[in-house]
């Protein structure tokens, strides 16, 4: 008896170094990080062979990763890389070193990463609550221009949405239902009131020139603002934040809603871009600011005008909320999941439709899903 209890007691502590001996090899094999510009880098090539993405070709300074169902594309010297045809500002610029194209580590961790394998984010939780936040209201108009005004736009966009969340048997709560003012502060302390919830400001842009949608997910801590319009943040803020234990949720949710827009509305894609936001910075669940479009555009403010339109733009953001929460918490179900990785779906079709918005539990995902979009649907 007293033998068999001595063995045991070393029998533990040796699997556990064994283990984490393995674990810290593995990833040693994994990652050759160089420092350049005094942060953290790895190649492109690296990033392709630890995704398993089999064709990688470096022309000129484009480097293309492509698998049958996934595909990233960026350019050394630009801060721009596109994922599943989704268009991303990164957080540090793409360099080139010698024969090799270069991308922060950061970029890798609070982009790449959330962003392929959203199943694999920690601490993940089923989403029951959505906080929709119509931006402005009351005496703040918001942008305004001949067609309307801001502040009633984002609030029919968020009342289209909430109809096809309820119906989705989300719970829905609104920071304004009605032409009122509220402040910033009001709307972040409203949040933070629900579990398990997401929070969605809806905004739409003005500016001449100016086309498309954009989203913003916070910025991560240590990374400047980046943004085209409208708000006023300070840039010398670089900061931690509430919101930061949230970064790849955030990222996660922004590409989702950003990603379904663009392949249900076909608009011009100013990319997923990252601030600090009062109401991103200081919200503790995951969150997205939106900007549907320019209201100052003549094409796309008259579109913006219609009421049709609104209702398509409030279904695709409910659609994208709910493909977040079905792509976090998707489990391959014992399946291997080194099998299930290299068969996700194809970056041609949107994780949308996989999950049908008439479907979206009964019809099971064969394979963990990527953030995708299609410019086709
Ligand atoms: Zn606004």
């Amino acid at each position: 008896m007293s033998t068999r209890r001595t063995k045991h007691r070393w029998l533990v502590p040796l699997v556990a170094i064994v283990v984490s001996l393995i674990a810290a090899v593995a990833l040693a094999g994994d990652w050759t990080v160089v420092r350049e510009r005094d942060r953290p880098y790895v190649t492109f090539a690296n990033v392709a062979q630890f995704y398993q993405f089999p064709e990688y070709t470096r022309v000129s300074r484009t480097v293309s990763l492509r698998s049958e169902r996934r595909a990233i594309r960026a350019q050394a010297g630009t801060s721009e890389l596109s994922i599943n045809g989704v268009r991303f500002f990164t957080n540090f610029p793409l360099i080139s070193s010698g024969e090799e194209d270069l991308i922060s580590v950061m970029d890798v961790s609070k982009i790449i990463e959330p962003v392929l394998r959203p199943s694999r984010i920690p601490k993940s939780e089923k989403i029951e609550t959505v906080v929709l936040d119509p931006g402005h209201g009351g005496t703040d108009q918001g942008a305004s221009s001949s067609w309307g005004s801001e502040k009633s736009f984002t609030l029919d966009v968020a009342l289209q949405a909430r109809t096809q969340l309820m119906r989705a048997g989300y719970r829905v709560e609104m920071t304004r239902a009605t032409d009122v003012a509220v402040s910033l502060e009001d709307r972040v302390n409203f949040a933070n009131r629900f579990p398990h919830a997401v929070f969605v400001s809806i905004h739409f842009n003005s500016s001449s020139g100016g086309n498309g949608v954009e989203s913003y997910a916070l910025a991560p801590e240590g990374v400047v603002s980046n943004l085209s319009s409208e708000h006023h943040v300070s840039a010398a803020d670089v900061g931690r934040h509430a919101g930061n234990g949230q970064d790849a949720q955030n990222i996660a949710l922004t590409a989702s809603i950003h990603a379904t827009v663009l392949s249900r509305l076909a608009a011009v894609d100013r990319g997923i871009r990252h601030s600090r936001f009062h109401v991103l910075r200081d919200v503790k669940i995951p969150a997205v600011l939106f900007e549907g479009g320019f209201i100052s555009d003549p094409a796309e403010g008259q579109r913006i005008a219609t009421s049709y339109y609104r209702q398509r733009l409030g279904a695709a953001i409910a659609q994208g909320i709910q493909n977040y929460n079905a792509a976090v918490n998707y489990r391959a179900g014992g399946a291997n999941f080194a099998v299930a990785k290299t068969n996700l779906p194809p970056h041609t079709r949107s994780i949308t439709e996989a999950l049908g918005a008439d479907n979206p539990v009964e019809q099971p995902y064969h394979h963990p899903p990527s953030i995708s979009i299609s410019a086709g649907e």
